[in-house]
């Protein structure tokens, strides 16, 4: 882990020309190097107009100084900001003049996302806060602003603490009671401890729910289109693609098939990925291409089989059981009758019910499809209200879900075990603490914050 005690430096703003440049210090003391850069003392929160030197004593640039006193700042230490003209050059010679005066008192260039971390580890905010944070910067909707804007207000995070609180207060009163067994059942009937227990289940569930639509708008949806050649994945993704194009990516794959496209449906990104391209091949870039197809179908939140609707339904048994076998456990499949429009009427009529009938060709039966795409992948239409939500999160939410529901197992007529109860309410909470960092493991820390950008 990086965690350290040196002051750290790093450009704030984004490369290239601008008006202003920020560069920003942290540090648990500043006073020397503000001393050695200024020759003299700021006040705390005062912007101040300064100029800074070369060693020759010819001016660098002019700049607003800013001064925060740790702890009220965002890292929790010392802050200083220097608000410098925006020119890349520039604020390369002013990094450099940092880093030599600041060099007596260890000032080094910051890791990725360093500032965060260490407004993280000085409590400053929660980790859920620090992810927010990566996701306002990296938000490609203004739906996924305002989830990040909202989650960096701690809005997810005080939500996830209610929960680990009402969980806390039912084990402090199961705990009690461990030391007097015959009184378990007497017990769970007066501390009300099945009814308390899915209050918290409820208020979990709703979470999870709120937190699906935020990972969905953050992450987009991996859709993958899976079926025997000619039953026409490729129409159908250009019939997708064609209505509600909003940023096109073909990746460059087999001669005549696109790979990949990204849509929206509904103002939900997905991107759409047609197995087509998987295929044993000795080209190196379309190797690479497939590679990345494979990753996006190991990550699919739906599959899509796409069949011939003239083709009997067991003739595809064994394609069907293939694509079962490739894709993540949890992952639905919808299985679509495509050439909708080449079905005489008394074939639809007989047709299998679960099956939902297309036409690529002539749209039939497209707005069914993507209403139904929306529907499995537990979009709820809602983009108010929504919280900004990674994997991770929904993982976390899940697992503590289940230690919930392995908790009330435990508290069922005829099999209680309150010590068994107390133990999955502790591992549930566990599973929240991720969520905001209590109890989590160290390397995870480090993944998390390895994935900011210099300067945040
Ligand atoms: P893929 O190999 O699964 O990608 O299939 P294609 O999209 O390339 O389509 C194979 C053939 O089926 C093409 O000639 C398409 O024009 C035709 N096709 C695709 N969808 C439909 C449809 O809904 N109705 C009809 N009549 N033909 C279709
Ligand atoms: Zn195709």
């Amino acid at each position: 882990m990086m965690t350290r005690e040196l002051p750290i430096i790093a450009v704030a703003t984004a490369p290239g020309k601008a008006g202003v440049g920020v560069i920003r210090i942290s540090g648990r003391n500043l006073n020397a190097i503000i001393g050695a850069l200024f020759q003299k003392n700021l006040l705390p929160r005062q912007a101040t107009l300064l100029t800074l030197h070369e060693v020759d004593g010819q001016a660098i640039d002019q700049l607003i100084a800013i001064y925060f006193a740790g702890p009220a700042s965002f890292t929790g230490e010392d802050v200083l900001e220097l608000q410098c003209h925006g020119g890349p050059q520039l604020l390369e010679l002013v990094m450099k003049r940092c880093l030599e005066l600041g060099k007596i008192a260890g000032l080094v260039i910051a890791e990725p996302g360093e500032f965060t971390l260490r407004a993280y580890l000085n409590n400053k905010i929660d980790l859920a806060q620090a992810e927010a944070i990566a996701d306002l910067i990296d938000a490609q909707s203004e739906a996924a602003v305002r989830g990040a804007a909202r989650s960096l207000q701690g809005v997810f995070s005080t939500d996830i603490n209610n929960l680990i609180e009402e969980i806390t207060q039912l084990r402090i009163l199961v705990e009690s009671t461990l030391d007097f067994p015959e009184e378990e059942i007497e017990f769970l009937e007066s501390a009300q401890a099945r009814e308390r227990l899915k209050k918290v289940s409820d208020q979990l569930a709703v979470l999870r729910q709120g937190a699906q639509q935020g990972k969905i708008l953050r992450e987009g949806i991996q859709l993958v289109l899976a079926g025997a050649p000619n039953v026409g994945k490729s129409s159908l993704l250009n019939r997708l693609a064609g209505e509600e194009v909003a940023i096109v990516t073909p990746i460059a794959g087999t001669t005549r098939d696109r790979v990949k496209e990204s849509i929206s449906i509904d103002g939900v990104p997905i991107n759409i990925i047609d197995t087509a391209g998987l295929r044993d091949t000795s080209d190196v870039v379309e190797a690479k291409g497939i590679e990345r197809s494979w990753d996006a179908i190991r990550l699919a939140d739906l599959v899509i089989f796409l069949r011939d609707a003239r083709t009997p339904d067991e003739e595809d048994n064994f394609l069907r059981a293939q694509i079962l076998q490739a894709i993540p456990p949890r992952c639905p499949v919808l299985e679509l009758g495509n050439k909708a429009d080449l079905l005489g009427l008394e074939v639809k009529g007989t047709a299998n019910p679960e099956t939902l009938y297309i036409s690529a060709k002539t749209g039939e039966g497209i707005d069914d499809l993507k209403a139904r795409i929306l529907k499995m992948v537990g979009w709820g239409g809602a983009h108010e209200g929504v919280i900004s939500a990674r994997r991770r999160h929904l993982d976390c939410l899940e697992r503590a879900a289940e230690h919930l529901h392995q908790s009330a197992a435990f508290a069922s007529h005829g099999n209680i075990s309150l010590e068994l109860f107390a133990e999955e309410l502790r591992l549930a909470q566990d599973q929240l603490g991720q969520i905001t960092g209590k109890l989590l493991p160290d390397d995870l820390l480090g993944k998390i914050f390895s994935q900011f950008c210099i300067g945040k």
